[in-house]
């Protein structure tokens, strides 16, 4: 080995001693295999399997192993949510951006459309139910069409989530059924990150796409989402968290109830998506139960 190519060695090796490993689970198909994330200065660099006898044993997918790179992406990320002023969008507080989303949320009420991505946690799967419940509205989340498993490890579900959340009561509703229900509803609720690519699953298809939901402005819409939704329904953009970023469990295909853990840092300021749900239902809640203006 040269003199040149020892330091090369080396300097890999030194990096590399550096990466911090976090225990998790990856979110790319509802295997869930055991994971190693690995960070640096802030920044995914590898994904490598943990050893779990009855999930993945040694092994991971390539899906899994190189499906990061979204997550290290920060420009355009919501910190504060943001909230339709005319023909734009204007910064506000939570305060006020959930103040505005629950006026959305309560007017449309049992005819809420509320649909949450298929990568919401467990927690944020009761935290979104517990909302729907508040304004009588169904609970339901994107379930994307599942293609064939591989022979080893991948199951061809893209929602690390189906399990938990149609055990939790949310009904798994396909792209094509959401647009469908948008035509009696009288707003909409889309509760997570990645939920709009979810319901444009369909399109890759030919199918109609779900987001097509988003383009009528008289229904107006909350969103939980990573960066601004610039569609003409959208009212309230709320900061929305990645898997990467959230703490909480996903239960697997075979019924197994597992952690993920953050890895990297959320958005300074942004909340995580269960409180920020948690706080739109205490709002929601505030809201039906102050007194009338006037009243002593
Ligand atoms: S099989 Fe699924 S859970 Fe396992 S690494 Fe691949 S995408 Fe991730």
């Amino acid at each position: 080995m040269t003199l040149k190519n020892r330091s090369k060695c080396s300097a890999r090796f030194g990096f590399r001693t550096q990466l911090k490993a976090t225990p998790s689970t990856c979110a790319l198909c509802s295997r869930g295999c055991n994971v190693h994330v690995e960070t640096f200065r802030g920044s995914i660099k590898r994904v490598r399997p943990r050893f779990h006898e009855k999930v993945n044993q040694y092994w991971m997918c390539d899906v899994g192993r190189f499906g990061f790179d979204d997550a290290n992406e920060r420009d355009g990320r919501l910190s504060v949510p943001l909230v339709r002023r005319g023909d734009g969008f204007v910064e506000t507080t939570y305060e006020a951006g959930l103040a505005d989303a629950a006026k959305t949320v309560k007017s449309a009420a049992a005819q809420l459309l509320a649909l949450a991505s298929p990568f919401l946690t467990n927690e944020e799967g009761k935290a979104f139910l517990d909302l729907c419940k508040t304004v009588g509205a169904a609970a339901r989340f994107v379930a994307p069409a599942t293609a064939g498993p591989d022979e080893l490890l991948h199951t061809g579900d893209p929602c690390p989530n189906r399990r938990g959340l149609s055990e939790l009561g949310l009904a798994p509703t396909s792209p094509a059924e959401a647009a469908a229900l948008a035509a009696d509803a009288k707003g909409v609720l889309l509760a997570g990150a990645l939920a709009i690519d979810a319901l444009e699953t369909a399109a890759l298809e030919n199918g109609p796409s779900g987001s097509a939901l988003l383009d009528d402005a008289k229904r107006p819409a909350v969103v939980f989402e990573r960066r601004l939704v610039e569609r003409p329904s959208v009212a309230v953009c709320i900061p929305a968290l990645n898997e990467f970023e959230k703490a909480g469990t996903f239960t697997n295909v075979d019924g197994l109830v597992q952690a993920i853990r953050p890895s990297l840092a959320p958005p300074p300021g942004a909340l995580s998506d269960r409180e920020a749900l948690e706080r739109l239902r205490e709002t929601i809640y505030g809201q039906a139960h102050a007194p009338a203006k006037g009243a002593h």
